[in-house]
């Protein structure tokens, strides 16, 4: 029958090179939709006409309450004022995000804001940010100094100026949360994908999804094949968002230790895990960390593996 596929909206005019992951070898009819949500082309592709409607209205509701450059998201909302009662979601992914900050020894920190504010500013204007305005944000960083009171819900940001940024781990929590309702709806088949961050829940006519994951630097060359059912993976890399300064690559992913960019030698990363919220934090925090420490965090974790390719074009498995 050769392929078939039913385009809802016109997918194939929707660019290239936003997606790291792509479908391979699918010839069964499926719906596949996209829409650019948190910053990113989110498709669903799935045989079930409903996916769609249930994961774009799940990314859209989340994102009112995470977006750190909306003013009036919820998140924003604690920036400004360093305390509230969170909602339910705001205070699972906080909780969450210090679960990550703990087990990757501090790699993995949504306090960074101040710096990847500052960072964002550098890679836009092409311009190196000054060490003492590194120095001042790199003061403001750190999650200890986040204040998570279980019985209330209330956060409170115990150090005066600090800020939260969930861009390492909101799609991944958005993801999981997505599938949740795609099952409550008696969703068994689906693919969501946020810019290379995916489930792949079920089976794709009685085969494994099969994905594949291009080669960051030329978007266009698949460098690894995953086949994936009930699993999530999550790319990380230097090659979306930098600038180059002095024959220097300057990436959007900071170490929170120093207030650069990450400089690990790895330049993607993709953790492959049982839930999207593991795989995108764990795959943010690949790239801080680099080959030896990474490889020691990822090591205790259930379910997890995890592919990257370090800045010669070596690839490593784990
Ligand atoms: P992307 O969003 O580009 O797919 P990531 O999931 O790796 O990639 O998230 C990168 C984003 O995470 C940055 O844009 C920034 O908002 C945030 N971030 C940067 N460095 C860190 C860090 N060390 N820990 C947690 N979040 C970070
Ligand atoms: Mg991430």
């Amino acid at each position: 029958m050769g392929k078939r596929y039913i385009n809802t909206k016109k997918f194939s005019l929707l660019p290239f090179a936003f997606y790291l992951l792509t479908l391979i070898g699918c010839s069964q009819p499926l719906y596949k939709d996209a829409e650019f949500i948190m910053g990113t082309y989110v498709e669903v592709v799935s045989r079930d006409p409903r996916a769609k409607d249930i994961v774009f209205s799940e990314f859209k509701r989340l994102e009112g309450i995470f977006n750190l450059f909306d003013e009036n998201s919820v998140l924003s909302r604690l920036n400004a004022t360093g305390s509230l009662t969170a909602s339910q979601e705001l205070f699972e992914i906080l909780k969450k995000s210090k679960e990550f900050y703990k087990k990757t020894n501090g790699a993995f920190d949504v306090t960074i804001a101040p710096l990847s504010l500052l960072w964002k500013k550098a890679i836009k204007n092409k311009e190196l940010p000054k060490d003492e305005d590194i120095k001042n944000a790199l003061s403001l960083v750190g999650y200890d100094d986040v204040y998570l009171d279980e019985k209330t819900s209330n956060v409170k940001l115990l150090k005066l100026g600090s800020k939260i940024d969930l861009g390492g781990i909101a799609k991944g929590f958005a993801i999981d949360r997505a599938v949740r309702l795609l099952r409550q709806a008696k969703i068994t088949s689906c693919i969501v994908n946020a810019g290379g961050d995916l489930y792949c829940l079920g089976e794709n006519y009685k085969q494994l999804w099969r994905v594949g994951i291009r080669d960051p630097r030329m978007s266009k060359q698949i460098v690894g094949k995953l086949e994936l059912e009930n699993m999530a993976a999550a790319t990380s890399g230097d090659y979306e968002q930098f600038f180059i300064f002095q024959n220097k690559r300057y990436s959007h992913i900071i170490n929170p230790k120093t207030g650069y960019p990450a400089d690990s030698g790895i330049i993607f990363a993709t953790v492959i895990a049982p839930d999207a919220l593991t795989a995108d934090a764990l795959a943010t925090a690949l790239i801080v960390l680099g080959k030896d420490k990474g490889m020691l965090v990822l090591k205790p974790f259930k379910g997890v593996s995890a592919k990257f390719m370090d800045e010669n074009g070596r690839n490593y498995d784990l």
